[in-house]
């Protein structure tokens, strides 16, 4: 329970995790937060989770946070007569609107805004990416194609156009639902899919009021080529490698990968690396070497979080999963180099009392081993602004505010407890230590404590104590 690493993990919640004790056991192995994916699972199912992890919660006394993740968007075909056809290469296949059951021949797309976007020479994709077909005549109601890469394509099988920004809501009827539904039960953070423009997270963002924090996943090439704005927009963001590399050649994903945790951290927001990151461990004990090492490559570039997907949803192996990603994540922090790292990306320094005093941090803390940075923090902003530095040392967030405690848990190098706010400068030392000791700190270290004066006031940020053991 007592983590000794910075990056977080973000476990994925499903049929193969869903009792008390799977999830009580997926939280001690290392997962800080956990997603609950609306693309599957009914409503009583999500919500049955959410109880599970607040009793775990409760139990250990620390807070979690949980991210829902909308479906978005998602293109997928109608249904065929027999379920399933088998296309090959070369053959001519029709998309049209005529709702009767897809054949050999064609099949219903029920979504009116490809056929007004595509145009002739246009790729279309079905089945993350495995079939293909080239556009070689278009109307508003039938795309006549060529089948470039065949194989089977079965009922609601996914459809990607990725040339194209679609004119589409980013919330769906079912988004929205899905949405009020994820508050009610209270969750931390919301994840938008299929995000394609910054003004793609408006709505949700009058829709959450400030109840949960919004994350945008990164997946199109359009939200690519709009990343600066979308990540302004944001309060943090998933490279959500799974459609991104369905809808981008696969050669692309690590160059933009890189950039986007480059960018998100200049910005001190969280920046999720998500899919296959262990996939093999779906149906096996242990990982490839490729994948231990592609989880690694997501801690040297300072991500905040590495996600698990069907390794810990749907997997065989969610427990082992959770456990491997710890000790990759362990084993890469420990690495002599693994600072070297994250000093190849120093974000800008910007002026103002509260990022002089972060950055005063980083210098104390590469200078002076103390046991953890204790930072009082109202609405997590400071918080925040100290993990993007990326000190030596763990940050300890003190927050009265336990949604904002549960919102951190997804930060990097953050320790987020609950707790009242300090009443003058005797009680903040004494909480500060308190608190230290609770979460296991090195009693025999000092301890950099950062607040601002009066208390409890946010935006104060004004004040640096170091304390020694007495
Ligand atoms: P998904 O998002 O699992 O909701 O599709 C992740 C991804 O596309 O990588
Ligand atoms: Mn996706």
């Amino acid at each position: 329970m007592n983590r000794n690493r910075a990056t977080k993990i973000l476990a994925t919640l499903g049929p193969s995790s869903s009792t008390d004790d799977v999830i009580e056991r997926l939280y001690l192995s290392g997962a800080d937060v956990f997603r609950l994916n609306m693309s599957h699972g009914s409503h009583s199912d999500h919500s049955d989770r959410l109880g599970a992890i607040r009793r775990v919660e409760a139990r250990h006394a620390r807070p979690i946070g949980v991210l829902l993740d909308l479906q978005g968007p998602k293109l997928r075909v109608a249904k065929f007569r027999d379920g399933q056809v088998n296309l090959s290469a070369g053959q001519t296949f029709c998309f049209d609107q005529d709702m009767s059951p897809g054949s050999q021949s064609r099949v219903c797309l029920p979504h009116p805004e490809i056929f007004a976007a595509a145009a002739v020479g246009d790729i279309l994709l079905a089945n993350d990416g495995l079939l293909r077909f080239r556009i070689t005549s278009a109307s508003l109601t039938s795309l006549s194609t060529e089948v470039l890469a065949g194989g089977v394509l079965s009922d609601r099988k996914g459809v990607n156009v990725p040339s194209a920004q679609l004119p589409i809501p980013a919330l769906t009827e079912k988004d929205r639902e899905d949405l009020r539904f994820g508050l009610e039960l209270g969750v931390d953070w919301v994840a938008l899919s299929f995000v394609q423009r910054a003004e793609d997270l408006r709505e949700a963002r009058n829709l959450i009021r400030g109840r949960a924090k919004l994350m945008a996943k990164i997946e199109k090439p359009s939200a690519v080529e709009s990343i600066e704005a979308i990540i302004d927009a944001a309060d943090g963001i998933m490279i959500a490698r799974g459609d991104m590399g369905v809808e981008l050649p696969p050669e692309d994903v690590p160059v933009i990968q890189k950039r986007i945790i480059g960018l998100c951290r200049e910005a001190g927001k969280p920046v999720v690396v998500a899919t296959q990151m262990l996939e093999s461990m779906v149906n096996s004990t242990s990982p490839t070497r490729a994948e231990a090492s592609d989880v690694a490559t997501a801690v040297f570039d300072g991500a905040d979080a590495v996600m698990l997907s069907a390794e810990s949803a749907s997997g065989r192996f969610p427990i082992d999963a959770v456990q491997m990603m710890n000790r990759v994540v362990e084993r890469t922090e420990g690495a002599p180099s693994y600072r070297e790292f994250l000093r190849a990306v120093r974000p800008p320094a910007t002026s103002g009392t509260a990022e002089a005093i972060s950055a005063a941090i980083f210098t104390i803390t590469s200078r002076l081993c103390v046991s953890a940075t204790v930072a009082y923090t109202t609405s997590g902003a400071t918080a925040s602004r100290i993990a993007r530095e990326r000190p030596a040392s763990p940050i300890l967030s003190l927050t009265p505010d336990q949604s904002v405690a549960r919102q951190l848990a997804l930060t990097w190098g953050t320790r987020p407890l609950q707790i009242e706010d300090a009443k003058d400068v005797e009680d903040m030392v004494s909480k500060a230590t308190t608190a230290a000791s609770q979460v296991g700190f090195d009693q025999n270290k000092p301890l950099l404590i950062a607040a601002g004066v009066p208390f409890g006031v946010p935006g104060t940020s004004n004040l640096l104590r170091i304390v020694w053991p007495s």
